[in-house]
């Protein structure tokens, strides 16, 4: 299987958001791309500039942070030609890399703009600024020129093209490739599960995953009955419940559970909106040490006596 490392820079209205076409609020104006085999050496190389329709000239912080200007851009050609000729480049076999979780759903979100086939469920892929911040902790994610100055790769190249930054992502991966990084793969969002049968769970060295199909309304998804289930990352059984679901703001909840083999985990669900306007969640259930439990149990102490308080002041 190929690694197919790519990046992707996009335009946006250069007149405001309030201008902005909302089924495009990004459009793509360039695809870069490397293609690494399975030991990681580096075969081949895509790279086109796209001729946008959607907003003509540029935003002055892209045209400013990309060096680009409108004549480069009239050199280019339409995104469905683009957008076809890359996909058969990549060829039948391979996993896409991209630093972060934008280009991705952006990709998507131009293929929808104009009516292509996407993959119409959440598409499985590295996130090299996941795993790269896995191996080198930092409290925030990491910008790509910081993990290329950390793993002490030559900057020969300027960042902010396609290309080039397809190819420092690239060469991040060929020095993270020695931590046997094969299990950290992510999903997308954009598209929930179709249904119950495409559900998605995933098993990693440190977290399990559960990907819910899509709900019209998140009540129907929390009366569920798979939605509260607690099960142990690594062996499946039910979890002693420790601390059940609470809602820590709107968008999540949390839970704390045992695994008398595998110790204590702390269960997040979040909810996510689909392309198609439906709600489903995101169950990640992973080890927490001790000390974390008695803060999650504050916390849901702290909520409860919030929400007292303001019972009492109506
Ligand atoms: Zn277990």
């Amino acid at each position: 299987m190929n690694y197919i490392l790519f990046d992707l820079e996009w335009n946006q209205c250069p007149h405001g958001p309030e201008y902005e076409n909302p089924r495009i609020p990004f459009e793509i104006i360039e695809i870069g791309a490397v293609k690494l085999n399975d030991r990681f050496k580096i075969i081949d190389e895509y790279n086109s500039i796209i001729k946008p329709r959607v907003y003509k000239t540029l935003h002055h912080h892209i045209r400013q942070m990309l060096n680009y200007d409108e004549s480069v851009l009239k050199t280019g050609r339409p995104f469905e030609v683009v957008c076809k000729e890359f996909k058969k480049w990549c060829g039948d076999d391979y996993i896409f890399g991209t630093w972060g979780t934008s280009d991705i759903t952006q990709l998507q979100k131009n293929m929808e703009y104009y009516y292509m086939q996407t993959t119409e469920e959440p598409m499985r892929y590295y996130d090299i600024q996941a795993i790269f911040g896995e191996a080198y902790p930092d409290p925030g994610p990491c910008r790509l020129e910081k993990a290329v100055e950390t793993l002490s790769i030559p900057q020969n190249e300027c960042f902010h093209t396609a290309i080039n930054d397809a190819r420092y992502t690239a060469y991040v991966l060929q020095k993270l490739s020695k931590r046997n990084f094969k299990d950290q793969y992510t999903y997308d969002y954009y598209h929930a599960p179709v249904d119950e049968e495409h559900e998605i769970h995933s098993y990693h060295r440190n977290y399990a995953e559960h990907i819910s199909h899509g709900f019209d309304d998140k009540i129907y998804l929390i009366e569920d009955e798979n939605f509260g289930e607690f099960r142990c990352y690594k062996c499946k059984r039910k979890l002693n419940r420790k601390i059940d679901w609470f809602s820590n703001n709107q968008n999540q909840y949390l839970g704390v559970g045992r695994c008398w083999y595998h110790g204590y985990q702390k269960g997040t669900i979040k909810f996510k909106l689909s392309n198609k306007g439906q709600t489903f969640a995101v169950k990640r259930i992973a080890p927490i040490p001790k000390s974390e439990v008695e803060t999650i149990r504050n916390r849901k102490l702290e909520l409860r006596e919030k929400r007292r308080e303001k019972r009492r002041n109506h």
